[in-house]
């Protein structure tokens, strides 16, 4: 089944007949898979710059452009970046900020940076709106489970027994369900209390007071879970348990602390570490929150990330990776607040250590944690268990069909660090063979081992844009 290409209609109207045909022979096909904000992005960023070209968006589930990330309705579910830096178009940094304004109905959150992740799907439905109603791009709600080689082409399978003939292929599925943790019954599931997936809520159906929770994993994920918990009024047990224990932290606004890329320029890991260190002392010092120097280090982190070597990369992984990602993925001061009064109150305790077995009970679950510093084994029952240790990227364990299918016929290669697939830096994808097609492209944490700062808005939008200029030229 040959995709049909799609002739916007002003531009027919424009063209003598035949030189309509010559295009329609002359069209090329785009096939994205994942119709999240990183899939629409792409799609946008292409519709802006040709008018020759088709455009297919395969998106499983989720509305077009939401993801799991912006597909709620809590307003609990809130930003981790500000307003500033969250407008859909990489060259309009206004543009949420003016659309959020425009809303009297959002009044209460026109001067806020940090609002609730609801508004920002509703902002993406007006944004990628006029762009779903183009002739050029046809939206499908299906799953793409594998892809077939075809000579310059490639046939892509869908879940409902069709296929399109893609030109140019971009690989923007983003965040899969997390992985199962170490030890875990593979017969625990939802009906007995062990919930693979944090973002859909259904941990908390039907949740009773005498109920006791164990959330794996410190991140966001978790934080959002906890916010849940404390909406729907939950006032029973929380364990919260990953390898460091550590506790999220705020932003904190405050002064600009100056860059000092030039010092870290060529160094190694260790060094840079050192400098980092030195920088914040300097800035405690100074009254200046060790936040504003993570902040300055985020603008060239990607930089410093392309010229540490293999090793100091697996390194970082190893060692530095969990506070980075503390120091990085910061909370809004409100959410951090509340988070931390249900800790200080009691009723939440984060324990560091590694699951090492999940299994059912009568009562319900127990969970084994090997404990950090004390390298002992700690038991909690539980009546819930919920895995927020973040969307699965070791591509060599992964469930999904279409993963499995391109890791088996070497389209995609998993990437040695263990997180996303192989690429250049510019999103191009790298085969097994250590061919680079130039016609297959992927955006967004897919490019984790690559870029290491990849998942949040202000990358993903850059990426979309990058891979449009490749595909069209200009
Ligand atoms: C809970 C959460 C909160 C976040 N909050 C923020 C934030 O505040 N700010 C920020 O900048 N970033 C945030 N992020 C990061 C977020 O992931 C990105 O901002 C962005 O939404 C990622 O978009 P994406 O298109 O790469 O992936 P996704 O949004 O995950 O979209 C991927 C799409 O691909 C589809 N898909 C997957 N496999 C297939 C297949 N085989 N066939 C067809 N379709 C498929 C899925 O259904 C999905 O719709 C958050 C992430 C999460 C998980």
């Amino acid at each position: 089944l040959h995709s049909q290409p799609i002739v916007n209609k002003s531009d027919k109207k424009k063209r003598p007949e035949s030189q309509g045909c010559l295009i329609l022979l002359l069209m090329e096909t785009v096939v994205i898979i994942g119709g999240g904000f990183g899939g629409m992005s792409t799609a946008v960023s292409l519709l802006m710059k040709s008018k020759n070209i088709s455009i297919r968006v395969i998106n499983k589930d989720h509305p077009a452009g939401r993801g799991v990330a912006y597909d709620t309705a809590h307003p609990e579910h809130i930003l981790n970046v500000p307003v500033s830096r969250m407008s859909a178009p990489d060259d309009q940094p206004l543009h949420f900020r003016e659309w959020l304004r425009s809303r009297p109905e959002y009044s209460e959150f026109h001067n806020k940076e940090y609002v609730p992740r609801a508004i920002y799907g509703n902002y993406l439905d007006h944004f990628f709106a006029p762009f779903l109603r183009s002739e050029q791009l046809q939206f499908t709600h299906a799953r793409a489970i594998n892809i077939l080689p075809q000579e310059t082409q490639y046939k892509v399978l869908l879940d409902n027994n069709s296929a399109i003939i893609a030109d140019y292929i971009v690989l923007a599925m983003g965040n899969d369900l997390p992985a199962p943790p170490r030890g875990l019954d593979p017969s625990l599931d939802e009906s007995a209390g062990y919930f693979s997936n944090p973002w859909n809520r259904n941990f908390l159906k039907d949740l009773k007071e005498t109920d006791s929770i164990v959330l794996i994993g410190t991140g966001l994920s978790m934080v959002d879970c906890m916010l849940s918990m404390k909406k729907c009024g939950f006032k029973g047990k929380i364990t919260i348990t990953s390898p460091r224990g550590y506790t999220p932290a705020p932003h904190v606004e405050g002064p600009v602390y100056p860059g000092f890329y030039e010092e870290l320029e060529g160094k190694d890991l260790l060094s840079i570490f050192r400098s980092v260190r030195k920088h914040i002392a300097k800035a405690a010092a100074d009254s200046i929150p060790w936040q504003a120097v993570i902040d300055s280090l985020r603008l060239y982190a990607g930089k410093i990330w392309l010229n540490l070597s293999e090793k100091e990369k697996q390194q970082f992984i190893s060692h530095i990776r969990h506070i980075w990602g503390v120091a990085r993925h910061r909370l809004p001061q409100e959410t951090h607040a509340e988070l931390m009064r249900m800790i200080d109150s009691g009723q939440a305790e984060i324990i560091a250590g590694r699951i090492t077995n999940l299994s059912k009970t009568t009562e319900g679950i127990s969970a084994v944690i090997r404990q950090r510093k004390e390298q002992n084994e700690k038991t909690i029952r539980a009546t819930r268990v919920v895995n927020c240790t973040g969307p699965q990227l070791n591509f060599k364990e992964s469930p999904d069909p279409l993963i499995r299918n391109l890791v088996a016929s070497g389209l995609i290669v998993p990437h040695e660090l263990k997180v996303g697939l192989k690429a250049l830096p510019d999103c191009a994808v790298i085969r097994s063979d250590g061919s680079i097609p130039g016609n297959i492209f992927s955006l967004g944490s897919f490019l984790r081992g690559v870029l290491w700062e990849t998942t949040a808005v202000p990358e993903i939008r850059a990426q979309a844009e990058k891979i449009a200029k490749q595909i069209c030229g200009k």
